[in-house]
């Protein structure tokens, strides 16, 4: 049986209230068990996966899934505030999904079980955005001009455009053929340690507030506990490695944590 529209919205704000459960739940496990890729990777967490398609792979649903429920033409999916909403997730996603891996270098493998648990979250939140953009967020008219609206996509975009700078930077530290890692110098890496982490963290609580709905804020939230706690264990471990490390230097806020 099809869900009512009253159903179905009742189930996307137990799912939101689950994302924000699961990121506090994640949050809690990371202080234990570093997410295991990357640095971390570790062979006891399944096959290891070349990082490029896995990257491809697990993030692919946030993009297929969302431009897939707008096809399908839900009730809201016209109006021009939930096209553009849509369009910032959709186009975080393409680049994440299509543009990211193919830039990354000598990237360590994904084990098996991270890929799982990203491609689950992906199809998780791709629905949640989705469905609630293209059917049931309602925006009175002049919302473009509201002052969450632009706030929100102001940050949203600068978000955005701090976490490509800052994997740029990251990318541009090895040589070709080179492995290992470096202190991180420049752009927002001069306040934070994690400074990808702080765009991305950045671009969705942006997109929460120029969208105004329970989804988008579980989405930022749950992104703040995940990626707050994997740059607490890079700032951990660079002042292990690296005596010389900036001590100025913040985890993830600059100037404040
Ligand atoms: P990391 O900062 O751990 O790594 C990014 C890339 O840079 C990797 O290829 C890594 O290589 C390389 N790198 C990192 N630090 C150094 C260094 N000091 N010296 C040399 N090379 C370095 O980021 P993640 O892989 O965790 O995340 C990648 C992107 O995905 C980020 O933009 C992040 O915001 C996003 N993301 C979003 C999530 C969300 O919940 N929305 C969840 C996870 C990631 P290597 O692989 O060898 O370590």
């Amino acid at each position: 049986r099809r869900l009512s529209g009253p159903e179905e919205r009742r189930l996307l704000e137990l799912l939101a209230y689950g994302l924000v459960a699961l990121g506090a739940a994640s949050a809690l496990l990371l202080r234990f068990v570093p997410m295991p890729y990357g640095r971390y990777s570790s062979p006891r967490f399944g096959w290891p996966l070349p990082a490029r398609p896995a990257w491809a792979l697990q993030e692919l649903p946030s993009l297929l899934v969302p431009l897939g429920l707008a096809a399908c033409g839900g009730a809201a999916a016209a109006a021009w505030p939930n096209r553009l909403l849509l369009g910032c997730f959709v186009v975080h996603y393409a680049h994440r999904a299509l543009i990211f891996p193919l830039l990354i270098r000598e990237g360590k493998p994904t084990p098996f079980f991270t890929f799982v648990l990203a491609l689950l979250f992906c199809v998780y939140n791709g629905y949640l955005q989705g469905r609630s953009l293209s059917n049931y967020a309602e925006y009175p008219s002049g919302w473009l001009k509201d002052p969450r609206f632009i706030t929100g996509f102001i940050g949203w975009l600068t978000g955005m455009a701090i976490n490509i700078h800052s994997d740029h930077i990251l990318r541009n530290l090895r040589k070709p053929g080179e492995s290992g890692y470096k202190i991180p110098r420049g752009g927002m890496f001069e306040y934070v340690s994690g400074a990808n982490f702080f765009g991305e963290i950045l671009e969705w609580f942006g997109f929460a507030l120029a969208c105004c709905t329970v989804e988008s804020l579980a989405f930022a939230l749950c992104t703040l506990f995940i990626l707050g706690s994997r740059a607490k264990q890079h700032h951990q471990w660079y002042l292990e490695k690296f005596e010389d490390y900036p001590k100025n230097r913040k985890i993830v806020i600059p100037f404040v944590y």
